[in-house]
Formats: C-alpha cells, sequence, structure tokens
C-alpha cells in the first residue's frame, strides 16, 4: 500500500478532488451490463465473474430471450442453459448458480428480486459485490461500493485504502472506501472507477502522463508504464 502514514483528513481531502475529477470525466457512467430489469442484472452480474463485461452482453440476449424471467429460468434445463452462457467461462457453476438464485427467488420471493441486501446474500452465486452491483445499479439504492478487479487496483494506486493488504482485499477497500466518499456517490465513485482503470489506468499500463487524476495520485509516474 501507499502513503499509508496520511492522515484521514488529508486522505478525504484527496478523495474529494478525485470524486469531482472523476464526475467531470465520467458524468454518465453506468454498469457496462446491459440489462433492462434487476432480474437481467443480477443473472448478467453473476455471469460477468472472471468473464468481460462485453463477453457477458454477447450471450445474455439469447438468454433473456428464451428466459424473459426468474419464473422461466427456474424451471430451464441445465443443458440448455449452459450451450448458451459456455463462452462466459466456468460456465457449469454458473449454471448451477443463476438457475439456483432464480429458484430461490420464485419459492421465497414471489418470482421479484429482492431489493436490500439481506435477502440478496440469501440467493445462491451471489455475495456483496453482485448484491451492491444489482442494488446500486438496478435498484437506484447505495447499500455498499462494488470492488472488482479494476476498483480494487485504483483505489490502491490512488491510496484510497489503508486498511488493506493489496488490490485484492475486497471487504477493507469497500469499507475504506465507504469512509472516503459520500454515499449518494457510491454507486458512481465504483462505475467511475472501472471506466477509469479501463481508459487509463491499466493493469499494465497506466498512462500517467494524461491521467487527470495524477496530482493526486501517489502512485503517478512510479509504475513501469
Ligand atoms: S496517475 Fe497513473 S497510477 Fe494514478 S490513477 Fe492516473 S493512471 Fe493510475
Amino acid at each position: 500500500m501507499v502513503k499509508s502514514s496520511e492522515s484521514i483528513e488529508n486522505r478525504k481531502k484527496r478523495a474529494k478532488r478525485v470524486l469531482r475529477a472523476l464526475k467531470k470525466l465520467y458524468p454518465d457512467t453506468e454498469t457496462a451490463l446491459e440489462h433492462e430489469s434487476p432480474y437481467e442484472l443480477l443473472v448478467s452480474t453473476i455471469l460477468s465473474a472472471q468473464c468481460t463485461d462485453d463477453r457477458v452482453n454477447m450471450v445474455t440476449p439469447t438468454l433473456f430471450k428464451k428466459y424473459p424471467n426468474p419464473k422461466k429460468l427456474a424451471a430451464a434445463k441445465t443443458d440448455d442453459v449452459e450451450e448458451i452462457i459456455r463462452s462466459t467461462g466456468f460456465y457449469r457453476q454458473k449454471t448451477k448458480s443463476i438457475v439456483g438464485a432464480t429458484k430461490k427467488i420464485v419459492e421465497d420471493y414471489g418470482g421479484e428480486v429482492p431489493g436490500n441486501m439481506d435477502d440478496l446474500l440469501t440467493l445462491p452465486g451471489v455475495a456483496r459485490k453482485t448484491a451492491n452491483c444489482v442494488l446500486g445499479s438496478a435498484f437506484g439504492i447505495n447499500e455498499g461500493i462494488v470492488v472488482d478487479t479494476h476498483v480494487g487496483r485504483l483505489a490502491e494506486r490512488l491510496a484510497l485504502t489503508w486498511n488493506a493488504k493489496n488490490s485484492k482485499d475486497a471487504v477493507k477497500i469497500e469499507k475504506d472506501l465507504m469512509e472516503l466518499f459520500p454515499r449518494k456517490d457510491w454507486t458512481f465513485i465504483a462505475n467511475a472507477l472501472i471506466d477509469h482503470g479501463r481508459a487509463v489506468c491499466g493493469a499494465r499500463k497506466p498512462k500517467c502522463d494524461e491521467c487527470k487524476l495524477a496530482k493526486d495520485c501517489p502512485s503517478a509516474d512510479t509504475l513501469d508504464s
């Protein structure tokens, strides 16, 4: 971790400037997973594990045409679902998760995706990251902050986390980010950091020389690029 000795006041001031810059850069940011309902976003988010959003967006039109609601997917044949989602990887486990989740939605939640963290976490294949994504982007509820690979990497490079051991320590990174940013911006900050990670601060080649966050980033020009 960089700059672990920085005071929380200072870190909060930097976070405020980072947030302001991100709002200018990505004013309309939203999840790249195409969806038209909480059900579609839930399934897409489960499929996005270890897979690109673009790849998920390629298979979901077929999947949702055949299974347009939780009830239909809950009654699907495993082989048929596996065939459709195969290219997203880990397709056997993902099929178990999405069919299992929709079964529980039908049995316990009247066929509607629940709009709160506790109930979402009872669904097979749904952990906090998926629940945060569904709550934030489908229900407009800022319950937490999605920490995926991009958010983890940028939080570490921008020194927006001080308790995490590394960029994969999602639980601690989320807690630190929640302390730094106002609740109303939690969904925005995750989506904007993901956009910035894709466009500028890539895993292998961060473009620090053209980064608008550089003056507030302790890692600027310290990484190989
Ligand atoms: S200055 Fe470099 S390391 Fe920091 S956020 Fe920008 S691209 Fe990433």
